[in-house]
């Protein structure tokens, strides 16, 4: 059993298309998906399509993209959404944890100022409300890790998703407390960087994701969109890089994302 813990079933190109989706993870053994929000709007859309499906949970926060556009006000709605305020009862403990959340040095699209005034409001709800956080970092790693350490018992409740970046920041990231996850980016081929980095990392403190629609493994790299059931594709590069069988890599990486997320076991 897999788990993909971060994929955006919210977007135009999966969203229309949700049961075939679902049925083709759960035909290649991924039973559990984390669908992450990333502003105001995608947290009330993505509620509403957990609803209908037990086996997804929900991480929702303000993406450092949508910082530009957001105010006290957004700040304050997720803030209502993760205390479970006008949630429905049972879908108050799928709500897993905050995020995507961090900042993003690659594109800019929002201004660095505002981007950390979001990042750190996030975290200081994430701390209050001891929850886990899903980090968004784009060559920006340094920095949030220097953000990460002001916030007391958040580190140790963090994971960098799709983490890209080398070795000397891996083990910044894992010192602080932090668990890494990858993405089909590890299987490309030019991905010498992150494929060190998924060599190193001890194996209870690594979790798989698709981020899908975006970022589709090999060899369907050229598939589009990226789906949770692709997400085998990555568990086996990942097992044959690291020397282990699949059904070891699975149950490692299964167990990190249920104690990570307290998501229910079964
Ligand atoms: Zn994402």
């Amino acid at each position: 059993m897999l788990i993909d813990t971060h994929c955006h079933l919210t977007s135009p190109e999966l969203a229309p298309r949700l049961a075939p989706v679902l049925a083709a993870a759960h035909a290649a053994g991924v039973q559990r998906i984390v669908v992450v929000a990333v502003n105001v709007a995608d947290a009330r859309a993505a509620l509403g399509l957990i609803a209908a499906h037990p086996e997804l949970s929900l991480v929702l926060g303000i993406h450092p993209h949508e910082a530009a556009r957001c105010d006290d006000e957004d700040v304050a709605a997720i803030t209502e959404l993760l205390r479970g305020r006008g949630v429905a009862s049972g879908l108050q403990e799928r709500i897993v944890g905050v995020g995507e959340i961090g900042l993003d040095f690659h594109y800019d699209f929002a201004p660095r100022d505002r981007q950390e005034r979001v990042f750190r409001a996030q975290l200081a709800l994430a701390s209050e409300l001891g929850r886990p956080v899903v980090i968004h970092a784009r060559e920006s790693e340094s920095r949030v890790c220097g953000i990460l350490a002001e916030y007391p018992g958040v580190a140790e409740r963090t994971v960098f998703h799709c983490f890209s970046a080398d070795i000397a920041v891996a083990r910044r990231v894992l010192d602080l407390g932090c668990l890494l996850s990858f993405t089909g980016v590890v299987t490309f081929r030019k991905a010498e960087t992150v494929q060190a980095v998924a060599r190193f990392v001890p194996g209870d403190r690594m979790m798989l994701e698709t981020d899908a629609p975006y970022l589709s493994p090999e060899p369907m790299r050229k598939v589009r969109p990226n789906e949770p059931a692709m997400l085998v594709h990555t568990a086996r590069f990942l097992a044959d890089l690291r020397g282990v069988a699949l059904d070891a890599l699975a149950a490692a990486t299964t167990a990190n994302a249920v104690r990570f997320f307290r998501l229910p076991e079964e």
